[in-house]
């Protein structure tokens, strides 16, 4: 069996409804950041907490990525664009990340879009390392 480790501990959970992003929020202004920050950049106190995000939002905004970003781009040996995006989740939090598939035009601003797990790269051992993504709602 593979062995797989997430890209960074503390960015996401796996659950069992799948996965989630782990963001902190402000106990007194209720401010929510992702990733996790130990102050508030609103009202700048240390009193944060750690909160899931729920796990579909709609895309925001979007771009595709056509090269290989500039080191310290961590992503595979063999380069393929990717999509990458801004998704806004319930309760006004906008997360960047990136998009499965990199098609624009099957992707479209206000789609509704899912939190999935994905492959990212391998370590030289062969430890898959797995990254958070989003992908487009499938409608049945
Ligand atoms: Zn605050």
């Amino acid at each position: 069996m593979t062995r797989t480790r997430p890209v960074d501990d503390g960015l996401f959970v796996e659950g069992d409804d799948g996965p989630s992003l782990l963001a902190s929020s402000c106990r007194a202004c209720g401010t929510t950041t992702f990733p996790r920050q130990q102050s508030c950049p609103k009202c700048t106190r240390m009193d944060m907490e750690d909160r899931l995000l729920p796990r579909r939002g709609t895309l925001w905004s979007f771009t595709v990525q056509g090269f290989r970003p500039k080191s310290p781009y961590a992503g595979p040996k063999d380069f393929t664009p990717y999509g990458v995006g801004y998704v806004e989740l319930p309760g006004a939090v906008i997360v960047e990340a990136i998009l499965t598939g990199n098609d624009p035009q099957r992707l479209r601003i206000g789609d509704p879009m899912e939190l999935v797990v994905v492959p990212f790269r391998e370590d030289d051992d062969g430890t898959q390392v797995l990254t958070y993504a989003f992908s487009p709602v499938q409608s049945a």
